[in-house]
């Protein structure tokens, strides 16, 4: 008998839960004549909403059923990571609850990873129907950058929902940092992997998390997790402008003693200050958004923070 633990990052997920639940389980009925067990680990990251009671009753109801529950709202890196850090599985899969990761992919992974011999199958959407287009266009740019300018591959569309060996999962969990990118840290660890594309799924209930700018932030603790290219980027515009302004000063002292001071060129002069000062700032920036992510490193907090667990809720 082997053991397949499920993890799912919940947060304000009331509507979606029992549906979802639902549907696992007819999943894992029909993993029966494979000899594989299931443990269903629900992460509930500080919701509002009726998750926790949903949790709970179906923790009583369902031995299979863990749970464990944040004291606040830690985001999903930190979530999928709690649920990392405490499946039992010999095999662990990530699946968002509102169904846009169809369980039912799960018998394909899994006879990928146990028949053939690759130790990860991920999931990539290779549509974004029902997204809004300028989402879509940015999210397209950024995976262009960030593989121009990191080592560490990210694959377009890939999603959470993957199937992984517990071998990869420790290796996923020695990488104990705070600034958790997981698209990134699951390319990073390498291990082979076999891509599954689907076409987008619509939310079966509730609605997205995710605002414009919360993914724009996102996408930029990406690059910065993974690229230090912005700071060489810096270096190389502080470069070219001392180049520039070397060249500009030959001119005006050529320029002086050949048909004398003549003052002008005041606008000018102003438009190339605020210029400059802009791309000043701007380095100094990319700097300090570096530094600031050392520094939330070095203080080492933890990434989450239990409150209840299945097994301490004794009501
Ligand atoms: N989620 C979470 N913490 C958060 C935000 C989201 O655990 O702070 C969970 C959410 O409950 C869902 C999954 O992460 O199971 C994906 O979220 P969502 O569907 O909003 O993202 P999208 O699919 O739109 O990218
Ligand atoms: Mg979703």
């Amino acid at each position: 008998m082997s053991l397949l633990t499920v993890i799912v990052p919940c947060y304000n997920e009331e509507e979606s839960l029992p549906i979802f639940y639902e549907e696992i389980k007819k999943v894992a009925e029909s993993f029966k004549k494979e000899k594989v067990e299931f443990e269903f680990l629900f992460i509930n990251d500080g919701s509002m909403d009726k998750t926790l009671e949903i949790l709970r009753g179906l923790s009583k109801k369902d031995k299979r059923v863990r749970y464990i529950s944040f004291s606040r709202n830690f985001g999903k890196e930190a979530a999928m990571y709690a649920g990392l850090e405490n499946a039992k599985g010999d095999y662990v899969t990530l699946m968002d609850a509102d169904l846009q990761d169809p369980p039912a992919l799960l018998k394909e992974m899994y006879d990928l990873i146990t028949k053939e011999d690759y130790d990860c199958v991920g999931t990539r959407r290779v549509t974004r129907k029902g997204e809004p287009p300028i989402r879509s266009f940015f999210a397209r740019c950024f995976y262009k950058l960030i593989n121009k300018i990191s080592k560490t591959e990210m694959v377009d569309g890939a999603r959470d929902y993957r199937l992984m060996t517990r071998q990869m999962v420790n290796s996923i969990l020695e990488m104990k940092e705070y600034n958790r990118y997981s698209k990134g840290l699951f390319s990073f660890v390498g291990y082979k992997t076999k891509w599954l594309e689907y076409e987008n799924v619509e939310r079966v209930a509730g609605e997205t998390k995710w605002s414009f700018w919360k993914l724009l932030i996102y996408a930029l603790d990406g690059i910065i997790a993974f690229s230090t290219m912005p700071l060489m980027l810096s270096v190389l515009i502080g470069i070219l402008f001392c180049v520039i302004s070397f060249i500009a000063i030959i001119v005006i002292i050529v320029k002086t003693i050949v048909w004398g001071d003549a003052v002008g060129g005041w606008p000018s002069m102003v438009c190339i200050l605020f210029f400059l000062s802009g791309i000043q700032l701007f380095c100094m920036g990319v700097l300090g958004a570096y530094l600031s992510k050392t520094y939330l490193e070095t203080k080492k907090r933890p990434i989450y923070i239990v409150k209840e667990t299945e097994k301490s809720n004794k009501n």
